[in-house]
């Protein structure tokens, strides 16, 4: 069993689709371990996306990441890295598959409806970022 950290992001909450896309999760047999709807502040999301800080649009990125609510959520269940980034697409909607939840509920590279961490050493770290162990159920 893995575990891994997904947040819904602020275009796909303030476009009510958070339902539809924890039911992508939960009918491909990743379990919602944790879950809640936070509001980042500047310094989490500086934080939380800092391996891209010299990158060109990362104060575009914080901005919108700190543009409404989130939903942050640990998934649980077999090879749950790699399934949960399969389940989202590619990170630009335009180029992701069909059937995906950015091809299906994604508007742009940037407003593009979910985060997924991207290897279990970074799960691991992003899930103890947002969530004590005892949240974790
Ligand atoms: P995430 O880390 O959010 O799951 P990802 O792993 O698919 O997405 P990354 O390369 O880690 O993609 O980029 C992090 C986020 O930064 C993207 O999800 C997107 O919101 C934003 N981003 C990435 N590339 C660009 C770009 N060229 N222009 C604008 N925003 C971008
Ligand atoms: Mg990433």
């Amino acid at each position: 069993m893995e575990q891994t950290l997904s947040i819904i992001k602020p275009d796909a909450v303030a476009n009510q689709t958070i339902g539809k896309i924890i039911e992508r999760f939960e009918s491909n047999h990743l379990r919602i371990a944790a879950m809640k709807k936070i509001q980042l502040s500047q310094t989490q999301a500086q934080d939380f996306y800092a391996i891209h800080k010299e990158r060109p649009f990362f104060n575009d990125l914080v901005q919108f990441m700190i543009s409404g609510p989130v939903v942050v959520m640990v998934l649980e269940g077999d090879n749950a890295v790699a399934r949960n980034r399969d389940l989202m697409g590619a990170t630009n909607p335009k180029e992701a598959e069909k059937g995906t939840i950015r091809a299906d509920f994604a508007q742009s590279i940037e407003a593009n409806a979910i985060h997924g961490s991207d290897s279990l050493e970074n799960a691991k770290n992003e899930i103890a970022f947002f969530f004590k162990a005892e949240e974790i159920l």
